[in-house]
């Protein structure tokens, strides 16, 4: 690990103003010090965002908004959360350990990178950690990599739960810079890997993450969020689904479908959501739902048993939503 120099701003406007391209902003740190210990990211400084005020969920006119430095226990733990997002509540508690959820915040969950194998064993070439180098997981092993979404130079996946709840809900994530404050739709946060595996997500340079808007779109009770993965706790998803419906005289009315583990940011096609929109639910309107989501879906040398198991976690997911499952 490098030397580096370490401060506490006592406010966000004083954390803006510290930061520069060397530094990097510091919450719960879960993701941010393995990489500095692995020596993928070496900033010269840590901005400590502890101290700030952006620990408040508050229920707004139009929604939730959630402080970026709300970990995700308080989140997943918030009673107005798990009566009005139960989908997201189960997401968060799908992801992590307990210990890491009382540690990770919601900032710093939509900023962590890819677990990748070859990201982060150094002396291997990655695209994301070292532009230009190659990618050891085209021809390597690519049993978690993704299946789709993926470009020629990087066929990683986003690691995140909680980003995949918050995808289908239509979150919004609130941004701020010596310039001034801007909102990106959840949608265009994160992106996918074409030439530039390197860049994550969309958030300039120097700017912070102060909060999350969920909007005033309540899936209070037909929802699933169904995790697939190596072990049964503390395992990252091979394939996730997070499912919403709202019914109307037994016909559904509005469907969301987000999955994590399959792509470099969370996958939703909201044209096809709406297609289904009128129709009565049934395991086989899922399943015609499922195969057209994957449609485009290509595997590599391991992982193309993903592609059956992905149509197969949406079938899964829409049918326990469809029971009325609660958090
Ligand atoms: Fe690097 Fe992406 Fe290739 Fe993994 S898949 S080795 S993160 S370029």
């Amino acid at each position: 690990m490098n030397d580096f120099t370490f401060t506490s701003p006592i406010d966000e406007s004083q954390a803006i103003q510290k930061k520069h391209t060397d530094a990097n902003f510091i919450a719960g740190g879960t993701n941010l010090l393995d990489l500095m210990k692995e020596g993928i990211e070496s900033p010269h400084e840590l901005i400590d965002l502890n101290s700030l005020k952006m620990k408040a969920i508050t229920e707004e006119k139009d929604g939730f908004r959630i402080g970026a430095m709300v970990t995700n226990a308080e989140l997943a733990d918030h009673p107005l959360i798990q009566k009005k997002y139960p989908l997201l509540a189960q997401a968060i508690l799908a992801g992590a350990s307990p210990q890491l959820r009382n540690m990770a915040t919601t900032g710093g969950n939509l900023l962590q990178r890819t677990r990748c194998y070859y990201f982060y064993e150094t002396s291997t070439p990655c695209n994301k950690r070292e532009p230009g180098s190659g990618c050891g997981a085209l021809k390597g092993i690519n049993r978690i990599h993704a299946i789709l979404g993926a470009s020629d130079t990087c066929i990683a996946v986003h690691p995140s739960d909680m980003c995949v709840g918050m995808r289908a809900l239509n979150a919004v994530v609130e941004v701020q810079d010596k310039l001034g404050k801007r909102s990106i739709p959840f949608a265009e946060f994160h992106r996918l890997p074409g030439n530039h595996p390197e860049k994550d997500n969309t958030l300039k340079e120097n700017e912070l993450i102060t909060s999350v808007f969920l909007p005033r779109e309540y899936f209070p009770t037909n929802v699933h969020y169904l995790k697939v993965r190596d072990r049964t706790s503390y395992a990252f998803a091979i394939v996730s689904s997070a499912a919403a419906l709202l019914l109307e005289d037994n016909k559904i009315k509005d469907l969301r479908i987000a999955l994590g583990g399959v792509a470099h940011k969370p996958w939703r096609n909201d044209v096809l959501e709406k297609e289904y929109v009128g129709e009565v639910p049934s395991k086989k309107l899922f399943e015609e739902f499922a195969q057209a989501m994957l449609k485009d879906a290509k595997g590599f040398e391991h992982n193309s048993f993903k592609i059956k198991l992905a149509r197969n976690t949406i079938v899964r997911s829409l049918e326990v939503a469809l029971k009325g499952n609660q958090v």
